[in-house]
This record gives C-alpha cells, sequence and structure tokens, in this order.
C-alpha cells in the first residue's frame, strides 16, 4: 500500500434511529443511519411503512380530521330529524 493516501481504518459506532447499534468498521468512526437490519422490514418480517418525509403521518391526521367532521355532520342530521 502506498503511504499517506489511504483513509485510517478503524471501529465504527454505527446508530440506527429505531435506538440499535452495533460496530463495524470504517473510514469514519461514527455512522448514523435511518434503518438497520434490526429494524428492516425485510429482517424483521412485519409491515412498516418507511415515513421518510411524514406524508403517511400528514394522511393519518387529515383523515382523523375527516372522520370527526364526518361524525359531527351525522349527529346533526340525527338530531334534525329527532325534532
Ligand atoms: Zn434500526
Amino acid at each position: 500500500m502506498k503511504e499517506g493516501i489511504h483513509p485510517e481504518y478503524v471501529s465504527a459506532q454505527v446508530t440506527c434511529a429505531c435506538g440499535n447499534t452495533f460496530v463495524t468498521r470504517a473510514a469514519v468512526p461514527e455512522i448514523r443511519v435511518e434503518i438497520c437490519s434490526n429494524c428492516h422490514p425485510f429482517f424483521t418480517g412485519r409491515q412498516k411503512i418507511v415515513d421518510t418525509e411524514r406524508r403517511v403521518e400528514r394522511f393519518r391526521q387529515r383523515y382523523e380530521r375527516y372522520q370527526k367532521q364526518e361524525k359531527a355532520r351525522q349527529e346533526t342530521s340525527k338530531s334534525k330529524s329527532a325534532r
């Protein structure tokens, strides 16, 4: 190996967004990832939505609001017909 051109190969602590950490070897001492073998659906076998841009969360909030409106509408129409 030519000297002075290769980065130092060190132990690297990998930290995942799910809280899992493990040690590997890399040219940098610390790596942060969003998904790892501990939480990826391929390995867990469970269905999981990877909500990278919070689109799923926003849809859920909108849908919840819609359900509440719909419920309120049904209740008002019920009270009208009771009269
Ligand atoms: Zn993970």
